[in-house]
């Protein structure tokens, strides 16, 4: 937290708006479309419920198709379960670690070819790198596709100087508490269609009819979020970019110390893009670094810290066992590989320079020991 949550927070309870709408939520949705420059925002209890409900204004239903990175957090996938239609999961490329055009492109050649064209491309920003967007707004405006932008984990970043979740029909943020800002759980829908998100907000109230009486014609949902909660949104915006700064140097001071190591190399930022570097993560090549991903990571857990793999692809996950997957090239997956290789380390906006230094110490300490090892045994 920053400190100024709790103005806005005595707010709703001075003037009793503590209810899923009231001025926190409509103040947070516009801050949040000046933020971006998108024309329209529709705050929501979730970022599950705002791909949820661009699924609904997209008309996904049962028995269609619709493609998704794979590389990614279950969220950007399930929401597609919950209206009875069928994920079909796209490669990463290596540039950016997200959706790769080229698989795309094969995915949409072999759905045209058989009549099933996707209802919609979901598209992931992961760990707050934009994805290939022009590359993959071309083929998917060439099928005349919407997409939705999965911006979860990028908020604040920017692609050519525009704001990341302002590419598709729909952009998705989160603010559930391991975001880069946080509502303790919340998200946000955005898009330039003001009719859509009128129906995005009769969807998240229940679709309740506009009569006196409760009348319902449809089946909707309780997705609004809290105007408590909106005001710990509000605050939490207004630090969003110290928070962007404090990530990046996080990023640098990882870079700094590590990338001279043979076989480290970290996630890229595309030319022209600024990630929020949400988490900053790298990849070991086993062979040059002489070191093993377990090894790294076992070292960092015995030193109480506490690393991740990446995201599980989700063609791989038992819960989507059968699904449809279209790979990089014919004989490379990159998500695959990613998924062997790499590595998220601690990046909270407020890591210390000497927490960080010991985490780097670690991972040095780890390779080096490895190294060292090896060499006896070789001159034995
Ligand atoms: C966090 C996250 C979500 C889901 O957001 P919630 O607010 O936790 O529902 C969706 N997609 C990605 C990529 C995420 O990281």
């Amino acid at each position: 937290m920053s400190g100024k949550e709790q103005k806005y927070i005595d707010e709703a309870f001075k003037t009793n708006w503590v209810a899923p709408l009231g001025p926190n939520v409509d103040a947070f949705e516009k801050e949040i479309t000046h933020f971006v420059g998108a024309n329209e925002a529709v705050a929501v209890s979730s970022g599950t419920a705002a791909i949820h409900l661009a699924l609904c204004l997209l008309d996904v239903k049962k028995g269609d198709k619709v493609f998704c990175s794979s590389l990614t957090f279950i969220a950007s996938a399930t929401p597609i379960i919950y209206q009875g239609a069928e994920p079909v999961f796209i490669d990463s490329e290596p540039d950016t670690w997200n959706m790769s055009p080229q698989a795309l492109e094969k995915a949409f050649k072999e759905a045209w070819h058989v009549g099933e064209l996707p209802k919609a491309v979901i598209v992931v920003n992961l760990y707050g790198q934009s994805a290939k967007m022009d590359e993959i707004l071309s083929i998917c405006n060439h099928y005349n596709v919407p997409i939705i932008e999965d911006a979860a984990e990028s908020l604040g970043s920017t692609y050519k100087g525009k704001a990341s979740g302002t590419f598709g029909q729909f952009g998705v943020f989160s603010f559930n508490g391991n975001k880069i800002i946080t509502t303790s759980g919340g998200g946000m829908l955005i898009s330039n269609d003001s009719v859509a998100c009128k129906k995005a907000r009769f969807l998240a109230t229940q679709a309740r009819d506009p009569a006196p009486h409760y009348q319902h014609s449809s089946i909707g949902y309780n997705y609004r979020m809290s105007n408590i909660l909106a005001g710990i949104g509000r605050a939490q915006l207004e630090i969003l970019e110290e928070r962007v700064k404090n990530r990046r140097l996080i990023f640098e001071r990882y870079f700094q110390e590590l990338s001279q190591i043979p076989g480290i190399y970290f996630m890229p930022e595309l030319e022209n893009t600024r990630s929020n570097r949400w988490l900053t993560s790298l990849t070991i090549n086993e062979t040059e670094s002489q070191v093993t991903v377990e090894e790294v990571l076992k070292a960092l857990t015995d030193e109480n810290i506490e690393a991740r793999p990446v995201w599980k692809p989700l063609h791989m996950q038992p819960v989507f066992k059968g699904a449809k997957y279209y790979p990089h090239t014919e004989c490379e997956s990159i998500s695959e590989q990613l998924f062997k290789t790499g590595i998220c380390l601690p990046s909270g906006s407020n890591l210390s320079v000497k927490d960080q230094m010991r985490i780097i110490n670690c991972i040095k300490g780890a390779v080096n020991s490895n190294t060292k090892e090896r060499d006896v045994i070789r001159i034995i």
